[in-house]
């Protein structure tokens, strides 16, 4: 199979941030991927901006560690080729200092232009600010922002106020590197590129629906921001919600960033409030030689969550009475993220009980591997009568796609449609608003009450009540790292 890579016009790409974490881990390495494909066009520059006193050579020497880290050992041409596009501006996004380099190295707007802001969201207001004073955006650049956006629903129309005194909301990229994914989109393909599975979408055909995304690392260095977080503010209110939209949202008329969200937004509106008893947080604790949470974070009374997991409704036509079941987790049994589609029995049973149960299951991974599997009912093998079993019909990206399944990372995804000017895959205002709106009654219950999580063991599925919250339902999670 030929790759297809769509071209994009030349940019500069400057990044807040550039010797950071998320740059050092992803975007740099990420930005590598697109050069070796040919999707930095000639004249396209990457601009790293931070506080930290770098000369050029030292940045490039900083880009060429982070690719190897992260990908082993590049082609030395390719890698001599994408150091060449690099530059490095020492600025303090709180001061003066280094704003009249960058103007001098974006003389004219004669490119895409971006913005990176890779850096806490405290900053974004004197970004923001900075980059009008000092002329460097017009009406066409773009300002790509990370996670967190907001720690509720107030903070983040606080932060939405702030971006949009200075840009237009089609300048502004909210990145959740969650749909970034290739399964992601391909649920969308899948939903709305087939006639098999649209017609069956719904709660007459439909049992539940489960979306886990476990995670075997603790909280590890990130403990003094996570601490301050949890796993709703961390993962369920942003990576959660977005997947449930994908999966429960209408059809869209037409696939464009707009009328997508604007249906992800329906399917938040329609939540219903969690009950209290329909939520269960947990927190890791000893298994014989790793650190628990408390020790972790450093704060042996802590009561923030490391462990979600809720079931919630979807209240329109399409899915009254289908239960959506939510769980996140660190340091879990394995690394292992899964939306489970499970359909109902058929309504009678030609075989007899001595058949079973089965269901019909999509599976849509995510993560370690991308790959869809629809498990379907057959005969087992042999003389011994009509016995069913349940056997998967598998579609893992690396075997089907061969070459081609070399898929790019989330990041090298979503910043070539920031280049774009693409904003299908990133989260409008209104819609991270609501889905505060909805997980903020929730922490707040928890914290008029003093909630204490679950205590879990490190490498289990989660807590023992977690499970209790399906089986009362006659149902069960599908086990991690299966
Ligand atoms: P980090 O490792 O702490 O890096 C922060 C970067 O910002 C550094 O390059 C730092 O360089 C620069 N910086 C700090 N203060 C600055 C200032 N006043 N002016 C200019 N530059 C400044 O953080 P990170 O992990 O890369 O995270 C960056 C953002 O991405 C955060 O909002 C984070 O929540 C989000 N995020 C990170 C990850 C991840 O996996 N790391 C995942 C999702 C979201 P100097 O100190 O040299 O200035």
């Amino acid at each position: 199979m030929v790759s297809r890579i769509i071209p994009v016009e030349t940019f500069d790409l400057v990044i807040f941030g550039g010797t950071g974490d998320l740059a050092r881990r992803k975007i740099l390495p990420g930005l590598f991927k697109r050069f070796c494909d040919g999707q930095m066009p000639v004249g396209s520059r990457i601009i790293a901006a931070a506080r930290s006193e770098l000369d050029l050579s030292g940045f490039q020497d900083f880009v060429v560690e982070a690719v190897e880290d992260a990908l082993g050992t590049p082609d030395a041409d390719q890698i001599s080729g994408f150091v060449d596009t690099l530059d490095y501006v020492t600025i303090d996004a709180l001061g003066e200092e280094g704003w009249a380099d960058l103007a001098a190295k974006l003389p004219a707007f004669d490119k895409v232009r971006a913005f990176y802001f890779s850096v806490g969201p405290s900053l974004f207001e004197a970004l923001a600010e900075r980059l009008h004073k000092h002329g460097l955006v017009d009406t066409e650049t773009r300002i790509v922002v990370e996670k967190p956006f907001g720690r509720d629903q107030e903070s983040a129309k606080a932060l939405n106020a702030t971006l949009r005194r200075h840009f237009d909301e089609s300048q502004i990229y909210r990145i959740d590197h969650y749909l970034g994914k290739e399964t992601v989109q391909n649920l969308m393909a899948v939903r709305f590129g087939n006639m098999l599975f649209e017609p069956l979408w719904n709660s007459q055909y439909i049992d539940h629906i489960q979306i886990s995304v476990a995670e075997d690392v603790g909280v590890g260095g990130r403990g003094a921001y996570y601490d301050k977080s949890g796993a709703m503010r961390d993962m369920v209110q942003n990576h959660l919600m977005q997947l449930l939209c994908l999966t429960a949202m209408e059809p869209p008329s037409f696939f464009e960033p707009d009328a997508v969200r604007d249906e992800k937004l329906k399917v938040i509106r329609a939540l219903t409030p969690v009950e209290p008893h329909h939520i269960v947080r947990g927190q890791y604790t000893d298994s014989s030689d790793e650190v628990t949470y408390r020790e972790d974070v450093g704060d042996p009374r802590s009561r923030t969550e490391s462990y979600i997991a809720l079931k919630c409704h979807v209240s329109n036509w399409r899915w009254a009475g289908t239960p959506f079941y939510l769980r996140t987790g660190k340091r879990l049994k394995a690394r292992d993220s899964e939306i489970n589609v499970v359909f109902k029995q058929t309504p009678h049973s030609i075989f007899g009980p001595e058949a079973g149960e089965h269901h019909n299951e999509l599976r849509i991974q995510l993560q370690p591997d991308e790959g869809i599997n629809l498990r379907v009912t057959i005969k087992e093998p042999g003389p011994g009568g009509m016995r069913l079993m349940d056997v998967p019909l598998d579609m893992s990206f690396a075997e089907a796609l061969g070459e081609d399944a070399d898929t790019p990372d989330a990041y090298e995804r979503l910043i070539m449609d920031v280049i774009r000017g693409n904003q299908t895959l990133f989260m409008r205002d209104d819609e991270v608003e609501a889905a505060w709106a909805w997980t903020d009654p929730i922490i707040q219950g928890w914290e008029a009450r003093h909630d204490v999580p679950k205590p879990y063991e490190s490498f289990s599925n989660g807590p023992t009540d977690a499970d209790l919250l399906i089986e009362r339902d006659g149902r069960n999670w599908r086990e991690i790292g299966r």
